[in-house]
């Protein structure tokens, strides 16, 4: 089990999660029985985390400056106005459930980064600890993923071995 903490301040972020082995496959956001999208449900369940190895976030590149993502099937990241790109923000970053990190508090302004429902996640870390570091970005509009990403060297893990 693996607490997440804030790498500036030492505040504790999140409860003991269970690393999960692989992201999970989420569909695409959902539709509702009025044809609207909605919000699709978080990448990650309550009490988990997965590591993502691949690129994630601002900034966004042109394809072919880097090696394809291969989960093509999650929901991807879209920047506003700038399609085809693809994100090339820090490896490694923890996807947590939104609600597993109750104390980060959202951006004030997220400008063009705010979707139709809710932040995009596209214009670099928008979620900030009691101290005021930035250190996760959260996705949570209806068009994109839904999941809260903890920047990999803004935060750091302590995993204890209780459960070997
Ligand atoms: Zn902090």
């Amino acid at each position: 089990m693996t607490v997440f903490y804030c790498a500036k301040c030492g505040a504790e972020l999140s409860p003991d999660l269970q690393e999960l082995q692989g992201i999970p496959d989420v569909s695409m956001h959902g539709v509702d029985r009025h044809g609207k999208t909605r919000l699709a449900p978080s990448t990650v369940p309550r009490g988990s985390y997965a590591i993502d190895p691949e690129p994630w976030g601002a900034p966004f590149v042109a394809p072919g400056t880097q090696a394809a993502c291969a989960l093509v099937s999650r929901a991807l990241l879209m920047p506003p106005g700038m399609t085809d790109m693809v994100p090339a923000g820090p490896r490694g970053s923890v996807i947590v459930h939104p609600e597993d990190v109750p104390s980060l508090q959202l951006a004030s302004s997220l400008g063009v980064h705010h979707g139709c429902c809710g932040p995009l996640g596209t214009g670099g870390p928008n979620m900030t600890c009691v101290c005021g570091a930035a250190v996760g970005t959260l996705a949570a509009d209806c068009m994109g993923p839904h999941e809260l990403h903890l920047d990999p060297l803004r935060t750091y893990a302590f995993t204890s071995d209780r459960s070997l």
